[in-house]
């Protein structure tokens, strides 16, 4: 990932960049004009007009209408929803509105812009360069176990008969493996879901109790869903210990950011 510096300063991964032309796509921060309140969730940190305006100020930034974005509830289920036109605009201005159910988002249709809210829950962002298709996940440990990273490759299959090879991922900021401690229950559903959780579940002498590497986990999902891995970016970022550019929960913020992502018309 790269740190673009503007009013509102983004990341973006550099394997997504290679399609700027057709697709926009950015990591929000926690970061405007010296104020580090940026939140782009209407979860009552701030208001719902504050946080419709800090949605306008990245839409403005890049250039597209509000009422293209596209929010989730975010259940930390694996469900993935197509998003037809009429689905547009679904949470963009309240969180009533917000697309029930659903965790994963996925179309080929031009100004549509795909939401993953985030504080350590890992934002991942897909796009098919051959059909022109894109899809959002929020992926915090049950989305993880439930493999809803796989999930948007079946449905990439299903709805666009994309070939896995030749689609590219990118994996967001998250809490990492360095702070990332897990109680029984998560490392009991991890061993439930992975054959082999050596990468997965590791002692850190920090803690001590195991940690969840969040980042291998939907990796190897990707890769056995047959993502090449080559065609994946791992931002390698910990939300807590990055905390200053991104919100945490586990670091007692409130506040969400994202990965958003949308076909240029
Ligand atoms: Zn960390």
């Amino acid at each position: 990932m790269i740190l673009v510096n503007a009013p509102t300063p983004f990341y973006q991964f550099e394997n997504l960049r290679k399609f700027s032309d057709r697709v926009t796509h950015f990591i929000s921060t926690r970061n405007y004009n010296n104020d580090s309140r940026f939140t782009i969730g209407m979860n009552e940190y701030l208001s719902e007009k504050g946080v419709i305006a800090n949605r306008q100020i990245l839409a403005n930034q890049f250039n597209f209408a509000p009422n293209s974005y596209v929010f989730a509830e975010q259940v930390h289920g694996n469900i993935v929803e197509f998003i037809n036109s009429q689905k547009r605009g679904m949470g963009a201005f309240s969180k009533s509105t917000a697309l029930p159910h659903s965790d994963a988002m996925i179309t080929h249709l031009p100004d549509i812009c795909l939401v993953a809210q985030a504080a350590d829950c890992v934002p991942i962002l897909f796009y098919d360069p051959v059909n022109n298709a894109i899809a959002s996940a929020h992926a915090g440990w049950k989305g993880t176990v439930l493999k809803i990273a796989g999930e948007v490759v079946k449905s990439f299959q299903k709805i666009y008969n994309s070939k896995p090879n030749d689609i590219i991922v990118g994996i967001g900021p998250s809490i990492g493996p360095c702070c990332y401690e897990v109680g029984d229950e998560v490392v009991e559903r991890v061993k439930e879901s992975f054959q082999n959780t050596d990468k997965l579940v590791i002692s850190n002498p920090k803690f001590s109790k195991p940690v969840f590497n969040l980042w291998e986990a939907n990796f190897e999902t990707l890769v056995e869903a047959g993502i090449n891995p080559k065609n994946i970016e791992v931002a390698n970022m910990c939300t807590k210990c990055n905390n200053t550019e991104f919100f945490s929960a586990r670091a007692g913020d409130r506040g969400r950011f994202g990965g958003f992502i949308m076909i240029k018309s």
